[in-house]
């Protein structure tokens, strides 16, 4: 096989995990990364006096996640993967209440005690052993939820969920992204000592020893074929570079600026696709927030707080990693053109914090070290019916051009799991063609 020289656009998990396999296999890599570090979505920050960073949004690997504990095995970096007990809650009747198996989803009052438990059960127990996600597709979570779990079950517990993720395409949603929720996650959690960001920092020098050119700072403007010599020339703020092949791992609108040489049809099927974004405040505290040690907070939209899930980071690993501060997040999937996309830290937390008392009646402003605000336009694919058919090939129908990105995980939903299964099935594509 020819040795390539290639170029990757992004030093997220796909773009890091398609390098490895390119570098492994002997071809020439640069890694160009328009931030000023690796970790992508799954990025972190660190205050001078926290040993760990933070992620700027929320991240935990399930241990399920078979591809990112393989690679982290690969690497040699397994001994500082960590799988602490977290505990997750949903909001009913005013009270948190444990929600993270199906045994304590059976328990939950919510359901009552007849029918509905047993109907709740019984689709969870099926979605969990079936794997015939091809026939989930083709119907919505709503008409099959309603159909299998009936009416209250799928309001009760479902539809809070789709709303959630969704906005206002949860009825469109197909049933094979439910499916892969309850078919791969687990109740273990795990994260990596130091952060993920440490996880990245040190995936990062490991390309760089195996000969990987990561460009940092390096935006990417365009991907053009040279007409002289047939290569990609890649258009970057450090200039431009001939390759032979390039993989991009950015998100469907901007694969759809970089590229214009693609075919009119790949790049109606890239503008098609749907995704929601995310608002994340963070927030260093003096004090624990939830006495009951819970990690994960749920709430359905209907209950009237103003985010959708509050996360308390330091229920899940110690405060001592940030010199005692406690660190919460608390988050919403939002259309990108929603009001929170224009509001800075100090205004989200106006809106937020008449909410936390319900967490914790001794809350008080006071507590307050500090404030972060994270937002992202690309953070959550929508999955349609029959989405598989909509979805973009890697191989794109530019020679020598392709694609990896989160709208391309399926039926499996977005993660740093799947991103490093894409990456590495991209680099296999690339040496193949
Ligand atoms: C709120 C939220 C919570 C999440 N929770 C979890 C979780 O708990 N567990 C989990 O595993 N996953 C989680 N994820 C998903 C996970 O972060 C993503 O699936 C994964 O990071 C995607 O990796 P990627 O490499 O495909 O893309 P990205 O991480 O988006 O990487 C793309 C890279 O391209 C770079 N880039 C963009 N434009 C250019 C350009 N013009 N030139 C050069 N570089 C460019 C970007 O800076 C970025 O580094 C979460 C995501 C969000 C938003």
């Amino acid at each position: 096989m020819n040795k390539m020289k290639a170029a990757i656009i992004g030093a997220g998990y796909s773009g890091m995990a398609a390098a490895w396999d390119l570098v492994k296999a002997g071809n020439e890599v640069t890694l160009y990364e328009a931030d000023d570090h690796p970790g992508g979505l799954a990025d972190g920050f660190k205050e001078p006096h926290w040993r760990w960073s933070v992620e700027k949004f929320y991240h935990h690997w399930f241990a399920s996640d078979t591809h990112m504990l393989g690679l982290i095995d690969e690497l040699g970096l397994s001994k500082q993967v960590l799988f602490p007990r977290p505990y997750t809650v949903l909001l009913h009747n005013d009270r948190w209440y444990p929600f993270d198996s199906i045994l304590k989803a059976i328990l939950f009052p919510g359901l009552g005690w007849g029918l509905n438990k047993i109907r709740f059960g019984l689709v969870g127990l099926y979605l969990r052993l079936s794997k015939n996600w091809q026939a989930l597709e083709k119907v919505t979570v709503e008409e099959w939820m309603r159909k299998w779990a009936g009416e209250n079950v799928y309001r009760l517990m479902w539809e809070p969920l789709v709303i959630g993720k969704f906005g206002k395409y949860y009825q469109q949603v197909n049933m094979a992204w439910m499916w892969a929720r309850l078919h791969a996650r687990t109740t273990r959690l795990g994260t990596f000592e130091g952060g993920f960001q440490h996880f990245a920092d040190l995936f990062a020098e490991k390309l760089i020893t195996e000969g990987v050119q990561i460009k940092l700072n390096t935006s990417v403007s365009s991907i053009k074929r040279e007409s002289t010599n047939g290569k990609l020339v890649v258009e970057s703020t450090a200039g431009s570079s001939p390759y032979d092949k390039v993989l991009v791992t950015t998100s469907p609108g901007l694969m759809a600026r970089l590229a214009p040489d693609l075919p009119d049809s790949y790049l109606k099927g890239l503008l098609n696709l749907k995704s929601m974004g995310a608002v994340v405040l963070v927030l260093s505290l003096r004090r624990q927030l939830s006495r009951q040690g819970y990690y994960w907070f749920n709430i359905p939209k209907t209950a009237g707080y103003p985010f959708l899930a509050l996360v308390e980071h330091t229920n899940y690993v110690s405060p001592e990693n940030f010199g005692g501060d406690h660190i919460v997040y608390i988050g919403d999937y939002l259309e990108p053109d929603h009001a929170y996309f224009s509001l800075s830290a100090e205004e989200l937390l106006e809106r937020f914090a008449p909410s936390l008392k319900n967490f914790n009646p001794d809350f008080e402003m006071d507590w307050i070290k500090k404030t972060w605000v994270f937002k992202t336009d690309y953070a959550q694919p929508v999955p349609l019916v029959n989405h598989s058919q909509n979805i973009p090939p890697i191989q794109t129908p530019v020679e020598g051009l392709f694609f990896a990105s989160m709208s391309q995980v399926y039926p499996w939903d977005r993660g740093t799991n799947f991103a490093v299964e894409i990456g590495r099935k991209a680099a296999k594509v690339m040496q193949a063609t």
